[in-house]
């Protein structure tokens, strides 16, 4: 069985991911420090407990491993920990990546599959975002995330590692059959903050800013359900491996939600009521980010399934009302 290194592969979108690539017939093996994964989100093949820090730990588990390809989800993914913390930022996202795109190449691999998110577009007025749209990142994590495509890019070009870069709008929900969800600690995520606060374990979501250009005053965000974000995860590796080159593709659905559309949909969701409290702005947020999703749709031939509002509360609702990891 082909087998693909996943690193991030006890996170939320990486333990996902491995859920699908066993499904469609890769054996997945996780490459994760465990820093803010979940040993027991890895239920879908071996986990290599390792740092992307450590480039003799890469090394040593691609010599093991032989992976066809390597799926990078690994990475520090808080735009507001990034405003306060940018170093972290960008030694632990970009120097890990960089060790990980060397290993890679040294060990022969040509297909790389990379994890960039719609934070590299930055604050752009409301502009439908294409992959041709410019970007400038307003915050450390958008910064490090565009330094990794353009490492991976000038990889592709000097040593022909073939690349898909997935730019991410928001992901939400959880697997629908219940085997993995979204779990950070701390969290700071809009949706599981909001479904604690309904179910009490916390006093009150707080709504960060409500004095936006929006239509309510409060930030629009592109929502896509954990499940069709990683559908289109073997999609690209399959566009990989049957040499197609390398692409970006967008992954969001085209529509944005404000907050308190979030916080209306969870209402008709759960059937109960949202706590709320107003606060500030958190810094670093755009205004606005709605992905334009074409080329991933026409080309990749990818059909988002889960990816309504009501669909993605539900299926977190559902894992929120599970024990959860290490519970
Ligand atoms: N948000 C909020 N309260 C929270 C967490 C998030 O109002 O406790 C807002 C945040 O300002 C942003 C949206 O919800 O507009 C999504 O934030 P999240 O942190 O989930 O994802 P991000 O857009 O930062 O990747």
């Amino acid at each position: 069985m082909d087998r693909v290194l996943v690193t991030g592969g006890a996170g939320y979108i990486g333990s996902h991911a491995c859920k699908a690539l066993a499904r469609a017939g890769f054996e997945p093996v996780a490459f994760d420090n465990l820093s803010t994964g979940w040993r027991e989100a890895v239920k879908f093949g071996p986990l290599v407990k390792g740092d992307l820090l450590d480039r003799a730990a890469i090394d040593a588990a691609l010599s093991q491993y032989r992976p066809v390809a390597v799926m990078h989800f690994a990475a520090l993914s808080l735009v507001g920990e990034s405003m306060k913390d940018p170093g972290k930022y960008w030694r632990v996202n970009v120097d890990g990546a960089l060790n990980l795109v060397e290993a890679t190449v040294a060990a022969g691999i040509r297909d790389f599959v990379f994890s960039s998110t719609c934070a590299t577009y930055g604050d752009q007025d409301g502009v439908v975002l294409t992959e041709e749209t410019p970007q400038y990142p307003i915050n450390a994590y958008g910064g490090s995330k565009r330094a990794i495509e353009n490492i991976v890019t000038d990889f592709g070009a000097a040593f022909g590692l073939n690349h898909v870069i997935f730019r991410y709008f928001n992901v939400a929900g959880a697997d629908p059959e219940g085997d993995l969800g979204e779990q950070h600690v701390p969290e700071t995520h809009l949706i599981p903050l909001m479904l604690d606060a309904v179910a009490g374990r916390r006093p009150a979501l707080t709504v960060f800013g409500s004095d936006y250009p929006t239509r309510d005053g409060t930030c629009l965000r592109d929502y896509v359900h954990v499940s069709d974000l990683v559908d289109a995860h073997v999609l690209g590796l399959k566009w990989l491996l049957d040499g197609r080159g390398s692409r970006v593709f967008n992954l969001g659905t085209g529509t944005g939600f404000t907050v308190r559309e979030v916080i209306e949909a969870s209402r008709a969701v759960t059937n109960r009521e949202v706590p709320v409290v107003e606060g500030p702005r958190r810094p670093g947020d755009a205004v606005a980010l709605v992905s334009g999703s074409a080329r991933a749709i026409e080309e990749l031939g990818w059909a988002p399934k889960r990816s309504t509002l009501r669909q993605m509360i539900g299926d977190a609702w559902g894992w929120a009302s599970r024990p959860g990891y290490g519970g």
